[in-house]
């Protein structure tokens, strides 16, 4: 199939467009390179592009007519978006209304939308199912609830196919050692324990009073090479007439903070110094996946299903490249 990725260039973006090409498929990125990298495309052709800009969405789906779509490109920090919302209603919202209204009017059939656990805000039951109610906590998870419910209303009105991949915590690089994950700020966990085995700062663990076995927060993590194929599979899906629903995206075990720390001890060989600060806002005490729905969707199954695997290749990565994309 000939595919569109929009933030192909960002950290979930590239890994995807990888495994399309790997795929057999061919994949064109528009990214407007606010915090992709160009050198995380691989060869494949760029647009560069903002989706603020209706014209230039119009302009690159003219040009590439793309049988399909898979939309990454968002604002992803939970803590800046409450400080700023509008930024992500701008980005995340508006940004992908003005997709979705071009993908309408330039007659491609299927959408796979880069959705969030955090549309389901404090979990009411575990594992999160699909039928959790939808209450997000913060402007990111409202933002991309919105779009959930704007490819809901397209769906009815214009007949635009849409899957919503709902990802627990992403982490993991490609295991080929060419993509991984950098991001300015970085926030997330694995990979700044990681620095801390390399000697900078001590991890700050935030909050250790929770009602967890350790008492710090447990996740789900996901690698990132598994949820490129799963976008792979979902496209394909809607490529053979599938109408689409939403799926989540994790691999149904939660480990905490504490487990990441002593997986990539063992992976580093090096004592990881942390220090015990207060939680920090918004963080719930434990989020894990049903993804039974997804398996039996898409013909999937997540295959790092090991945290020391998964800290494993982020850990390769950032060996290979202590700079990130910019060594
Ligand atoms: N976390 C932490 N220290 C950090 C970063 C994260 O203790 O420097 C914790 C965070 O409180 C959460 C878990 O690690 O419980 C995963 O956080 P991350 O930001 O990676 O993902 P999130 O679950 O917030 O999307």
């Amino acid at each position: 199939m000939r595919i569109l990725v929009s933030g192909g260039a960002g950290y979930i973006g590239s890994h995807t467009v990888k495994e399309l090409r790997h795929s057999g498929h061919e994949a064109v990125v528009f990214d407007n390179l606010s915090a992709g990298h160009r050198q995380a495309l691989g060869g494949s052709e760029l647009f560069v592009g903002d989706l603020a800009d209706p014209g230039s969405i119009r302009r690159c789906l003219e040009h590439f007519r793309p049988e399909a779509v898979v939309h990454f490109a968002a604002s992803i920090f939970v803590g800046e978006s409450v400080s700023a919302p509008a930024k992500y209603y701008r980005n995340n919202a508006v940004g992908s209304l003005n997709l979705l209204e071009a993908l309408v009017e330039g007659g491609v059939q299927g959408i796979v939308f880069s959705s969030t656990c955090a549309v389901y805000g404090e979990p009411r039951f575990l594992p999160l199912t699909e039928e959790h109610p939808l209450a997000p906590a913060n402007p990111y998870g409202h933002s991309k609830r919105f779009v959930e419910q704007m490819l809901a209303d397209f769906r009815t009105a214009y007949g635009l196919r849409s899957v919503c991949l709902r990802y627990f915590n992403a982490a993991g690089a490609d295991p080929e050692g060419v993509l991984g994950e950098d991001h300015h700020p970085e926030t997330h966990l694995i990979p700044l324990v990681l620095r801390g085995a390399l000697g900078s700062e001590p991890l700050k663990v935030f909050g250790d009073d929770y009602e967890t076995p350790d008492g710090t927060c447990t996740r789900d993590y996901i690698h990132v090479q598994d949820l490129a194929r799963a976008h792979v599979r979902a496209v394909e899906r809607l490529g053979e007439g599938w109408a689409g629903e939403p799926l989540n995206l994790g691999c149904g075990r939660e480990y905490s903070v504490l487990e990441v720390i002593r997986a990539a001890e063992r992976v580093t060989g090096r004592t990881i110094a942390y220090q015990v600060h207060p939680r920090r806002p918004g963080d719930v005490p434990r989020l894990v996946a049903d993804n039974r729905r997804a398996e039996a969707a898409l013909g999937w199954q997540p295959e790092w299903t090991d945290l020391e695997q998964i800290v494993r290749s982020t850990w390769e990565w950032m060996q290979a490249h202590p700079q990130g994309y910019g060594a």
